[in-house]
């Protein structure tokens, strides 16, 4: 895990409590110095979830099989498609922790 600055330092966020979040690697990678992305249903550009202030179960679900997770708002969903959360790898990793009774986690 890493510690990400939700509003990156490029663009002026601030090394402090609200703007620190711990992120893993690949996940903070895609993100970069992104705020924003656009919702692939609507091509609206949205910011990216952020998790200091906004609650994931209202913007995000997971599949029925639960290994994938979807979006339920443009916000979720333009997140999901620029931290690309449903790597395959992850997907894998995912129905392991499935088979293993750890997942999906309780929200
Ligand atoms: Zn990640």
């Amino acid at each position: 895990m890493e510690i990400d600055h939700i509003v990156p330092e490029s663009l002026g966020g601030p090394t402090t409590r609200e703007n620190l979040w711990l992120a893993c690697s690949m996940c903070n990678d895609h993100k970069g110095s992104r705020i924003a992305a656009a919702d692939p249903i609507t091509g609206t550009v949205v910011r990216l979830f952020d998790p200091r202030r906004q609650r994931w179960t209202e913007h995000f679900e997971w599949s029925v099989e639960g290994d994938a997770i979807l979006g339920k708002t443009a916000i979720g969903r333009a997140t999901v498609g620029a931290l690309r959360l449903n790597r395959v790898e992850l997907v894998e990793a995912r129905r392991g922790w499935i088979i293993a009774g750890w997942h999906p986690p309780a929200t």
